[in-house]
């Protein structure tokens, strides 16, 4: 791309540097537990601090790559390593990884403290060192008052944090988190990912996480890597997977997409033409090479779509498709609205920015979408 994507966390970036190790590799890793393989030749690299999202649909292999590195399973074939270190062999207790489950998994009849100190108390750490951690522990997560509950006397919130500061105490290298923000509501889940995410910086620590919540992973993660039946198919910072997703499955899987299908006509300096049915002929930039004849598709976000009334011109260099309003969504905040253009059902999505329109565009009402040539992406998978 020529023109940089957004500006979160945007010096952070030792995947670019090409003098700094990764501290998880997984290398042409395959897992299978029956005949279908549930990662396949998989590699991956993890660095050093990084907030690490794999996000994907249901049954896509997320859970057994955290289980691979965490020591649960190993690999069929191929080779997980830490810290330039092979896994084999190494059982999962020996591992400086640790786990917090979506269940949270806390003893009920022990203590907030008890369940803190418990992996430490496991090794057999002398009485004062393990005060002192679990001491630390309790601060960090702001749970001091607490300490003498049990968890069926506490909120899921402070549950939740309770499960973190259990899995931090042991100073991993890597957290795993599985799904950590399944069981809060949306409001304290909000809360919670910034939580977390100032924490992360705070201690250093790597953190992996796993969801399948796209605006979780869009949130809190350095980088997500998206995954479809055992492969990953994109990995990137969540601005680049959103404004330059890969594919189709992947601008499809992260937020809305429109989506027209055309044929390349021509192909010069960089931008293509493409011909399609409902736009007529599209310029977009390639960021990959293209070959006329070659199918692929135009693609755009919903809230990058201007909506103009019947007849208004467009801005010059804009693509315009002419349509009718199917439905209208009132979100509030937002407004979609799906046209019918061609056969297809193209979305806008208009900030409500004022609170009362003069003349609202309405149901059935001929209209026209524009969108800026910068705007749309040239998709060829
Ligand atoms: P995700 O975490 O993305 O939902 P998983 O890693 O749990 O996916 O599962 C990937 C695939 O492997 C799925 O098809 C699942 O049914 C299968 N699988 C996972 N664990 C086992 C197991 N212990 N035995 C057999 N099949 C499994």
């Amino acid at each position: 791309m020529t023109t940089s994507l957004g500006a979160v966390r945007s010096t952070f970036a030792p995947w670019d540097d090409p003098r700094l190790e990764p501290l998880v590799v997984y290398d042409g890793v395959t897992k299978r537990y029956g005949a279908e393989p549930a990662v396949e030749d998989l590699t991956l690299k993890i660095y050093e601090r990084e907030f690490f999202a794999l996000l994907g649909p249901s049954g896509c292999g997320k859970s057994t790559l955290m289980r691979l590195l965490a020591g649960f399973e190993t690999p069929s074939a191929g080779r997980v390593l830490l810290g330039g270190q092979d896994l084999a062999g190494v059982p999962a207790h020996r591992r400086p990884v640790n786990m917090m489950f979506q269940s949270y998994a806390l003893f009920p009849h022990m203590s907030v403290e008890k369940n803190i100190a418990f992996g430490l108390a496991m090794e057999q750490l002398p009485k004062d060192e393990i005060h002192e951690r679990v001491a630390a522990m309790l601060k960090l997560v702001k749970l001091e008052a607490y300490a003498g509950r049990k968890p069926h006397q506490l909120s899921g919130g402070q549950r939740q944090r309770v499960a973190l500061a259990r899995a931090l105490v042991k100073r991993p290298k890597v957290l795993l988190l599985d799904e950590p923000l399944g069981a809060l509501d949306r409001k304290l889940r909000e809360e919670t990912q910034f939580e977390l995410i100032a924490l992360q910086e705070r201690l250093g620590i790597t953190f992996v996480i796993v969801t399948h919540d796209q605006d979780e992973a869009m949130t809190m993660a350095t980088r997500i890597a998206v995954m479809d039946k055992g492969h990953v198919v994109q990995v990137a910072p969540p601005p680049v997977i959103y404004e330059a997703p890969a594919s189709r499955y992947v601008a499809g899987f992260i937020g809305d997409i429109n989506l027209i299908e055309g044929k390349v006509a021509a192909v010069e300096g960089g931008r293509a033409t493409i011909e399609t049915a409902i736009a007529g002929r599209v310029s977009v930039e390639a960021a990959e090479a293209v070959s006329a004849g070659q199918a692929v598709a135009v693609a755009w976000r919903p809230e990058k779509t201007r909506i103009l009334r019947s007849g208004e011109p467009a801005p010059d260099g804009w693509t315009v498709i002419d349509g009718v309003v199917n439905d209208i969504g009132y979100l509030g905040d937002w407004t979609t609205y799906v046209i019918g253009a061609g056969g297809l059902r193209l979305r806008a999505a208009v900030a409500n920015a004022a609170r009362l329109v003069e003349r609202p565009i309405t149901w059935g009402e001929p209209v026209r979408l524009a969108v800026a040539a910068d705007a749309l992406v040239l998709l060829t998978r």
